[in-house]
């Protein structure tokens, strides 16, 4: 299973964009402008039509408002989430929960649980945003992209490996917040993924995984392909890299 025509951006952090092959634009988890790790190029994307959102905290959500407002775009995520930023004026929202599938302009999202808090910050306060999830994203071809958002690993992670069988799974592994690299690599053990792309690592000091690690972590793990992808490269088709000039 590969990309076809679809294209995947990672714009660092948790922040990838998605080409479909029918030409839409997703983003998922959209912190471009103050994200010190998105290359300047794609902090102001041309088009946006969905923004796939994992959870609340700032590093995720931080240009939904901005994006939804100026665009139009729909925001896709779990209810309490997706209901502040209706509130706040995005104008379409789908709001779900762990288990659900939507179907978006012919991209099937699952909504899976993940191991992390969801708060919002509004102003001063924090409010409640649900729960912090992950997805399995069902591409136009098939292909089957799970985002974990951010999360420990959990032992459910085998059930999404059972039920979906991800081609690609795109996992944290800067610790602290997160999983760090051991755990990554029993997260791809519990998935049975053979290709995986580390996120949400070295944008603060304190997010110390790095892809290095997750290797020596999974030297015992034949087939196994960890896509170390930088910020503003693409993969697309048989997962070609494009680097960008
Ligand atoms: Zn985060």
């Amino acid at each position: 299973m590969n990309l076809g025509s679809a294209e995947l951006t990672y714009c660092g952090h948790a922040t990838f964009a998605l080409k479909t092959a029918s030409g839409k634009r997703w983003l998922i988890d959209p912190w471009l402008e103050q994200n010190p790790a998105c290359p300047t190029r794609l902090k102001n994307p041309a088009a946006v039509d969905t923004l796939l959102i994992t959870h609340a905290h700032f590093d995720h959500i931080g240009d939904a408002l901005r994006l939804a407002k100026k665009h139009g775009a729909t925001c896709v995520g779990i209810f309490e989430t997706v209901a502040w930023l209706q509130k706040k004026g995005a104008q379409k929202i789908v709001g779900f929960n762990k288990g659900g599938t939507v179907d978006v302009d012919g991209i099937k999202v699952t909504m899976t649980d993940a191991r992390h808090s969801c708060g919002i910050s509004d102003g001063d306060e924090i409010v409640y945003g649900g729960e912090a999830a992950g997805y399995v994203v069902t591409l136009e071809n098939g292909l089957r992209l799970y985002h974990a958002g951010d999360t420990a690993v959990f032992g459910d992670m085998r059930l999404i490996g059972e039920l979906f069988k991800p081609d690609i799974a795109c996992l944290p592994i800067g610790g602290h917040y997160t999983m760090d690299p051991l755990q990554a690599a029993h997260a791809i053990r519990l998935l049975g993924v053979k290709t995986v792309i580390p996120m949400h690592y070295g944008t603060f000091p304190v997010l110390t995984g790095t892809p290095g690690a997750l290797h020596e972590h999974t030297r015992d793990l034949s087939g196994l392909q960890i896509i170390d992808l930088k910020p503003g490269e693409t993969l697309t088709g048989e997962l070609k890299r494009l680097v960008p000039a």
